[in-house]
C-alpha cells in the first residue's frame, strides 16, 4: 500500500496523473527540471521539488535523482507516465529495491517486451498472431540471413530488437539490398539503443494499426477494453487515434481481445499494457507491447467509461480489478488529435511563449493538456502541447464534435498542427475510415510534389 504518489513526468500526462492520484485520495509528488517550476501540476501537487537543468538527461532521465526526490518528500510509489523512464526495467527495478511501488509492470516484464525479440517469443508462445519473420534473432552470417529472408519472402523490414519511437526498421525490397541494409541498422540499432540485435519480418504493404488495451492485476484476472486505429501516421508517429476502429468486425475485435487478455495471464503480466497489431485483410499480426500507459489511453477511457490511470493505481496498491469483462460496455465513438507545436506542413518546432490559450469544450469534448496563458513552450522536450479527445455517438457526430472543437481552439504565440488536423478530418478517406498507414505519408508526398511542380511551372 502506498499513500504518495512522485510523478517521474511532465506536461499533460503529470497532469492526468496527478487528476488521479488526487481523485483516489492520494498525495503527489511533482518533480521538475529547471525549466518546468510552472507547470500546472507542479502547482496542484502536494509536494514538489526540483530534479535537475532542463536537459531531461539530467532532470527526468536522471534515476539517482528522482530517487532521491522520492525519499526527501516520503513519496512511497513511482508513477512513470509515458516516455522517459516509463519502459525503463533498470528504473524500475531500482524504485522496488528503494523500497518503494512502481507503478507498472514488474522489472522483468518490461525488460521482456522491451526487447522485441524476447516479446515476439513470448507472444508466439502466449498464442498471439505475430508478423511471419526470423525466428529470434539474425545470425551475423550473411548467406544465413539472405536463406532467412527469402524463406519469408521480399519485401521485408529489418529491426532492431530495442528499437523504440519508430526508429531503427529499414524496409528490403530485394536481396541486393539486403548485406548493406542489414549492416546499416545494426550500425544504427548499436548507435541509438546500444543493442546491435536485428530481426527481419515481413513488410506488410498496407496495413492499419490497430491496438488492443488491457488492464490486469496482480490475482490473474485480465480484461480486455477494446481497440484504437492508429493508422494516422507520419514517420511512425501517431496523429490522429480513435475507437472503434471502423469497419473492423465486432467479434474479430472480441477474438483478438481475448486473446490479449489471456496472453496478460499466461506471462505473468500486470498493470495497463497496448498490444499493438498491423491489421491487413483481415488478420492481426502482433508487432509490439507497449508496458506504460499511452498517449491515446483516453480515447478508450471515454468509450468504456474506465479511468486507465486510476486502475493503474488500484492494480499497483494490490487490489484486484474492479469490474469484469462482461460488465464493459462499448458506447459510442472517441477521437483524438495530438496538437504539437510545430508547423503544420513543415513540422519544425515551434517552441516559445504562448500569449493567451483558451481551450475548446461543449458536449463530448476532453481536453488533456498543461498550456495556459503566458506559458513557455521549452524547446528541450516532446513537442506535444494538448491532446483533444471528442467523443460522439456516431463517428459522424465524433468528427463534427472535434472539428468544431479545433476551431475553437486559441493557442496564440505558437504555430500548432491544428490546420493540419482540420484538414484531415476533411479528407474523404478520413470520413470514410478505414485508410492504412500509408495514407498520411502519402498525402503529404503529393502535396509536397505538386507544390514543387508550382514553384518550377
Ligand atoms: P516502434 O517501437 O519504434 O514504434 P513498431 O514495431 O511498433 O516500432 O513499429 C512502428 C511502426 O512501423 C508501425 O506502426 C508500422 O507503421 C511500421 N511497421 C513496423 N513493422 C512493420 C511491418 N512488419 N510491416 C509494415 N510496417 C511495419
Amino acid at each position: 500500500m502506498f499513500s504518495k504518489v512522485l510523478i517521474a513526468n511532465r506536461g499533460e500526462i503529470a497532469l492526468r496523473i496527478l487528476r488521479a492520484c488526487h481523485t483516489l485520495g492520494l498525495e503527489t509528488v511533482a518533480v521538475y527540471s529547471a525549466n518546468d517550476k510552472d507547470l500546472r501540476h507542479v502547482k496542484l501537487a502536494t509536494s514538489s521539488i526540483c530534479i535537475g537543468p532542463a536537459a531531461s538527461s539530467a532532470s527526468y532521465l536522471n534515476h539517482e535523482a528522482l530517487l532521491i526526490a522520492a525519499k526527501l518528500t516520503g513519496a512511497d510509489a513511482v508513477h512513470p507516465g509515458y516516455g522517459f523512464l516509463s519502459e525503463n526495467s533498470a528504473f524500475a527495478e531500482k524504485v522496488q529495491d528503494a523500497g518503494l511501488t512502481f507503478i507498472g509492470p514488474t522489472a522483468h516484464s518490461i525488460r521482456e517486451m522491451g526487447d522485441k525479440v524476447a516479446a515476439k517469443k513470448a507472444m508466439l508462445r502466449a498464442g498471439v498472431p505475430c508478423v511471419p519473420g526470423s525466428d529470434g534473432e539474425l545470425p551475423a552470417d550473411p548467406a544465413l540471413i539472405t536463406t532467412i529472408a527469402e524463406k519469408i519472402g521480399y519485401p521485408v523490414i529489418v529491426k532492431a530488437s530495442g528499437g523504440g519511437g519508430g526508429r531503427g526498421m529499414r524496409i528490403v525490397r530485394s536481396a541486393e539490398q539486403l548485406a548493406s541494409s542489414v549492416a546499416l541498422t545494426r550500425e544504427e540499432a548499436q548507435r541509438a539503443f546500444g543493442n546491435a540485435a536485428l530481426y527481419i519480418e515481413k513488410y506488410l504493404q498496407n496495413p492499419r494499426h490497430i491496438e488492443i488495451q488491457v488492464l490486469a492485476d496482480q490475482h490473474g484476472n485480465a480484461v480486455w477494453l477494446g481497440e484504437r486505429d492508429c493508422s494516422m501516421q507520419r514517420r511512425h508517429q501517431k496523429v490522429i487515434e480513435e475507437s472503434p476502429a471502423p469497419g473492423v468486425a465486432r467479434e474479430a475485435i472480441r477474438r483478438i481481445g481475448r486473446i490479449c487478455a489471456d496472453a496478460c495471464i499466461k506471462l505473468g503480466y500486470r498493470g495497463a499494457g497496448t498490444f499493438e497489431f498491423l491489421y491487413e485483410k483481415g488478420d492481426f499480426y502482433f508487432i509490439e507491447m507497449n508496458t506504460r500507459v499511452q498517449v491515446e489511453h483516453p480515447v478508450t477511457e471515454m468509450v468504456t467509461g474506465v479511468d486507465i490511470v486510476a486502475e493503474q493505481l488500484r492494480i499497483a496498491q494490490g487490489e484486484p480489478l474492479s469490474f469484469s469483462q462482461e460488465s464493459v460496455v462499448f458506447t459510442g465513438h472517441a477521437i483524438e488529435c495530438r496538437i504539437n507545436a510545430e508547423h503544420p506542413e513543415m513540422f519544425t518546432p515551434s517552441p516559445g511563449l504562448v500569449r493567451s490559450w483558451i481551450a475548446p469544450g461543449g458536449p463530448g469534448i476532453r481536453v488533456e493538456s498543461h498550456l495556459y496563458s503566458g506559458y513557455t513552450v521549452p524547446h528541450n522536450y516532446d513537442s506535444m502541447v494538448a491532446k483533444i479527445i471528442a467523443w460522439g455517438k456516431t463517428r459522424e457526430e465524433a468528427i463534427n464534435r472535434m472539428r468544431v472543437a479545433l476551431e475553437e481552439c486559441e493557442i496564440d504565440g505558437i504555430v500548432t498542427t491544428i490546420p493540419l488536423q482540420l484538414d484531415l478530418l476533411q479528407q474523404t478517406a478520413f470520413r470514410q475510415g478505414g485508410f492504412t498507414i500509408q495514407y498520411l505519408e502519402k498525402l503529404l508526398n503529393k502535396r509536397a510534389l505538386a507544390e514543387e511542380e508550382q514553384h518550377a511551372g
